[in-house]
């Protein structure tokens, strides 16, 4: 999966839930990000701000809440986290397993909204400021 197409499909997301909160705009946008997503991070919000210029979203912050590959031990009957995400194995007792249950997320968690009080939703003021943009 491309970054950017990753990061388009966030700002729609982010996109239609302004829709549903007229005059707010967007502060924040908290992503959990797998290990095993293949995405980079600093590509990723790179990506964001790119996609994000010029539109609604222009200046909202991505946040990357990056989640560790997690794998069930049968013999520890626990979640571990394995030291590499190639080596598939427990930490612990050295099984290896294949019952992964974390570092596949690719979510949008939460976004934070702001009442609009800037001039990026002049088009929503009712007038009452003299910096709108015309
Ligand atoms: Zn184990």
């Amino acid at each position: 999966m491309h970054e950017l197409s990753i990061a388009q499909r966030l700002i729609e997301l982010a996109l239609e839930h302004i829709e549903s909160h007229p005059g707010s705009r967007v502060g924040r946008l908290h992503v959990r990000l797998g290990a095993l997503s293949c995405l980079q991070p600093h590509a990723l919000r790179s990506s964001f701000e790119m996609a994000a210029q010029g539109s609604q979203l222009d200046g909202a912050e991505l946040e990357i809440e990056l989640v560790p590959l997690l794998l069930y031990c049968d013999r520890c009957n626990q979640d571990v986290e394995p030291h590499s995400l190639k080596a598939m194995i427990c930490p612990e007792c050295g099984l290896a397993s294949n019952a992964i249950r974390g570092g596949r997320e690719l979510d949008l968690d939460w976004i934070e909204l702001f009442e609009s009080a800037d001039k990026t939703m002049a088009t929503e003021d009712k007038g009452d400021r003299d910096d709108a943009i015309p």
